[in-house]
C-alpha cells in the first residue's frame, strides 16, 4: 500500500491559490531530499555510486539544484537538456548524455561540457569521431533484444529503437579500443515504471555478465555500467513502491559474483532514474469548473491533458484527493476531464470520487515526473506554473505560467498585416 496523503492542508492549498490561481504543479522539497538521500543509502555499499536524474521527467532548474546538492548527476538527451545542465553550474562526468537519433551539434555540446556520452547506435561512433573527435571515455546503449521481456511504455526491447545489439557492442568496443579510447562504460534501459526490484536485479545481472565477456574477449576494462531509468512509483493506492535496499542487495549479489569473482571491481554502477525520484512529490492542483450531466457525469476542471499528459497517452492511472472532501459520505461516480477538444482528454475514467462541486480543489497525485514536463500548446492551451513547497513551509514560484504572448511569440503579426491575399 502507498498512503496517498498531501504535504498540505486544505487551508494551506487556499493559500496558496490566492497568490497563485489554479492550475499548477507543485513539488514538495522536503520529500525529494528524503528520497534522494535513501536512495544513496541503499546504494552506499559502491564506491563512486550515482545517480544521473533524468531531467525529462522534470526540467526544472530549481529541482535539479535540489538534486545537484544532494549529490545527483544530471542525464540529459538533447540540447537544451544539456544548456539546462550547463546553467544549473553542473559540468563533467556529473552529466551523462543519453540520446539518439542525435545531431552533431548535441554531441558538440555534450563534449563541451565534459559529459560523459553514451552512443545509441554502432553507426554513431564514426559520426563522433568525424564532427567532434573521440572522447578519451565512451559508453555504448545496450539493447538486449529478445534476452529480456520489456513492459507497456517502453515495449519490447527488439522492437525499440534503441541501442546497439550484443554482436556490435563487441565490434563498437574493438574499434574505440583500435582508435586509442581508454575508459569504458555501458548502458542499457529497458523498461519503464517497473515495480518489481528483481527486474533491475535481473538487468544489472545481464550487465555484468556482458562486462565479464566483453572484458575478457577484448582486454578492456570498464569505468562503470550504468542501468537507466525506469523504477516505477505506486500510481495506484494498492501499489507498493520499488523496495531500494532490497533491489541494491539483489544487484550486490550479481556483482560478487560476476564482477568481483572475475577481479573486474571496482566498477561503479550509475542509474539515471527520472520518475522515481520526482514523480510521488509533484502534484497538479487544479479546480472544478463545471459539472455536467449527460449519459455520464463529467467534472470538468480548469486544467487538462497539457499539464498531465499520462491519462490520455497511456490511460495511465493518477489518484486524485479532493481536498476537505476525503471523509465524504457520498461518492459518485465521474469522467474527470480537461478542456481539450480531444474526448480522450480525461484524467480519471469512471472514477468514484467525493460529491463535487465547482470550486472545489482537485489534488492529482504523481505528476512530479513525466507531468508537466511533457506539457504543449495544441488548441492554444498554456503551461502552468510550477511551484515549490519548500521545507521550511514556504512556497516558491519556479517557473510562471505561461501567457498569450508566449503562445503568440514565434508569430509576426506585423506581418500578417503586409499579407497580401
Ligand atoms: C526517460 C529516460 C530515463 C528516465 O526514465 P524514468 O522512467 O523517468 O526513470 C532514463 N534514461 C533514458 C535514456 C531515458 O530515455
Amino acid at each position: 500500500m502507498s498512503e496517498k496523503v498531501l504535504p498540505f492542508t486544505k487551508e494551506k492549498l487556499e493559500e496558496i491559490i490566492e497568490k497563485y490561481p489554479t492550475p499548477f504543479h507543485i513539488y514538495d522539497e522536503r520529500a525529494i531530499k528524503s528520497y534522494a538521500r535513501k536512495f544513496l543509502k541503499a546504494f552506499s555499499w559502491i564506491k563512486g555510486f550515482k545517480e544521473y536524474y533524468a531531467i525529462k521527467a522534470a526540467p526544472n532548474p530549481y529541482l535539479m539544484k535540489i538534486l545537484h546538492g544532494e549529490g545527483f548527476g544530471i542525464d540529459c538527451s538533447s540540447l537544451a537538456e544539456l544548456e539546462l545542465a550547463a546553467k544549473v553550474g553542473m559540468k563533467g562526468e556529473e552529466i551523462m548524455f543519453t540520446s539518439n537519433d542525435t545531431p552533431a551539434e548535441e554531441f558538440r555540446k555534450a563534449a563541451e561540457l565534459g559529459a560523459i556520452i553514451n552512443l545509441d547506435d554502432i553507426a554513431h561512433i564514426k559520426y563522433l569521431e568525424d564532427n567532434v573527435g573521440l572522447p578519451e571515455l565512451v559508453c555504448f546503449r545496450y539493447n538486449p533484444g529478445p534476452l529480456k521481456e520489456g513492459n507497456t511504455i517502453i515495449g519490447r526491447p527488439e522492437e525499440a529503437k534503441y541501442g546497439f545489439t550484443k554482436n556490435q557492442l563487441f565490434e563498437g568496443y574493438r574499434i574505440l579500443k583500435e582508435k586509442g579510447v581508454k575508459r569504458f562504460g555501458l548502458h542499457t534501459m529497458v523498461a519503464s515504471n517497473e515495480l518489481d526490484p528483481n527486474y533491475f536485479v535481473e538487468t544489472a545481472q545481464i550487465l555484468f555478465e556482458l562486462v565479464a565477456e566483453l572484458s575478457s574477449k577484448l582486454g578492456i576494462r570498464f569505468e562503470f555500467v550504468n542501468l537507466g531509468g525506469g523504477i516505477g512509483i505506486p500510481y495506484k493506492p494498492e501499489q507498493k513502491p520499488v523496495d531500494l535496499d532490497l533491489m541494491s542487495q539483489g544487484i550486490k549479489g550479481e556483482y560478487d559474483k560476476y564482477i568481483v569473482a572475475n577481479g573486474l571491481d571496482p566498477l561503479k554502477i550509475f542509474f539515471e532514474s527520472g520518475r522515481a525520484i520526482t514523480g510521488p512529490y509533484g502534484y497538479l492542483v487544479s479546480k472544478v469548473l463545471h459539472i455536467k450531466d449527460t449519459y455520464k457525469r463529467y467534472a470538468g476542471l480548469d486544467s487538462c491533458m497539457s499539464d498531465l499528459m499520462r491519462p490520455a497517452l497511456y490511460g495511465a492511472y493518477h489518484h486524485i484527493t479532493v481536498p476537505g472532501k476525503e471523509n465524504s459520505a457520498t461518492k459518485m461516480l465521474y469522467d474527470v476531464t480537461g478542456s481539450l477538444c480531444e474526448n480522450n482528454d480525461k484524467f480519471a475514467i469512471n472514477r468514484i470520487l467525493p460529491k463535487l462541486e465547482p470550486g472545489d480543489i482537485i489534488v492529482i497525485h504523481d505528476a512530479g515526473a513525466h507531468g508537466h514536463s511533457m506539457g504543449f500548446n495544441y488548441n492554444g492551451k498554456l503551461r502552468s506554473a510550477e511551484l515549490l513547497l519548500r521545507e521550511n513551509g514556504e512556497v516558491v514560484q519556479i517557473r510562471r505560467a505561461e501567457t498569450l504572448a508566449d503562445y503568440f511569440a514565434t508569430l509576426d503579426f506585423k506581418g500578417i498585416a503586409q499579407f497580401k491575399v
